[in-house]
């Protein structure tokens, strides 16, 4: 029986059997000259998964996507061998804005545009920072983020993209650096299939949830597994950190040049629970230093 070798160990495919274990590593990739570069661009450097943001992250008006726009990028797409792509939302956006106010209508209009963007590029998942409360406190900020993704799920119905709720490093009075708000997030929306989570590892460091070793690693995740729930993680962002732990402070380093160091990259990416995630660098410099990040993070696997 050695000819017969099933498809599901990957070997009549011509794949080592380790490679279906792994997760897919990727980076944030300009999309200058068009969005489809952004595939071309981390196809270049070796990646395996692309983040892109679909218009330009810190202003409100955002070009609608031609059908021819969405299809050289489809093509582009399906000719590049990447099978999963995340778009990231406007860092203008604040979901838990105060109701009445311009900031959160605006905001609700370019997330649902930010939706319908991914929808049209066919990305799998859009990652989206859960907001700011503003001083009106975590409970406040939490009911209204969750009317907020109600009001827009209802508006896009049947998009197949999920929002990935983002890790926070809990700076100020943003949301999302407490694994429990985002636990109280996806349990209070209406449709939770809609939602799933990226955590970040420079956010929950300087948030405070230690990965530097096998038992800190190991600790983090059984919390994140208890509180949220491990299948709702559905993207990762892996940047090491400039600021110390605990210090909400959200600065991005190269891959093993920051707080974090080596050994928990080493961990996240050989963890079998995270085989086929996205894993995205999104570190300084990205012109030249995305390609030596992303080869490290390949390097660690084992
Ligand atoms: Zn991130």
């Amino acid at each position: 029986m050695t000819t017969q070798t099933s498809p599901l160990f990957g070997e009549a495919l011509g794949t080592p059997v380790t490679t279906l274990l792994k997760p897919l590593i990727g980076a944030h990739m300009s999309t200058a000259g068009g969005h489809h570069n952004g595939i071309l661009g981390g196809k270049a450097i070796g990646c395996e998964t692309v983040q892109i943001f679909t218009a330009s992250p810190r202003q409100w008006r955002a070009p609608t996507i031609s059908s021819e726009i969405s299809e050289v990028f489809k093509k582009t797409l399906a000719e590049s061998g990447i099978t999963k792509t995340v778009a990231h939302d406007s860092y203008l956006i604040n979901l838990a804005a105060e109701p009445g106010s311009e900031v959160l209508a605006k905001s609700r209009t370019a997330f649902r545009a930010e939706i319908e963007r991914a929808e049209a590029f066919g990305v799998n998942f859009l990652v989206s920072h859960p907001g700011a409360h503003g001083g009106a406190g975590e409970d406040v900020g939490i009911a209204r983020l969750i009317e907020s993704l109600d009001f827009i799920h209802a508006e896009t119905p049947g998009a197949k993209v999920r929002t990935a709720l983002e890790t926070t490093a809990g700076q100020g009075t943003y949301l999302g650096g407490r694994f429990e708000q985002l636990a109280r997030i996806i349990g209070g929306v209406k449709e939770p299939e809609r939602l799933a989570v990226c955590l970040d590892t420079c956010h929950i460091f300087a948030a405070g949830y230690d990965i530097r070793t096998p038992e800190t690693y190991a600790e983090t995740m059984r919390l994140f597994d208890e509180i949220i729930g491990l299948k709702w993680l559905q993207v990762l962002h892996a940047n090491d950190s400039l600021k110390a732990f605990g210090s909400h402070a959200d600065r991005h380093a190269h891959i093993g040049e920051g707080e974090i160091g080596l050994e928990a990259f080493r961990l996240l990416v050989n963890d079998p629970r995270l085989a086929g995630l996205p894993i995205i660098v999104e570190t300084p410099e990205s012109e030249t230093m995305h390609e030596v990040n992303v080869r490290r993070l390949r390097d660690l696997l084992v």
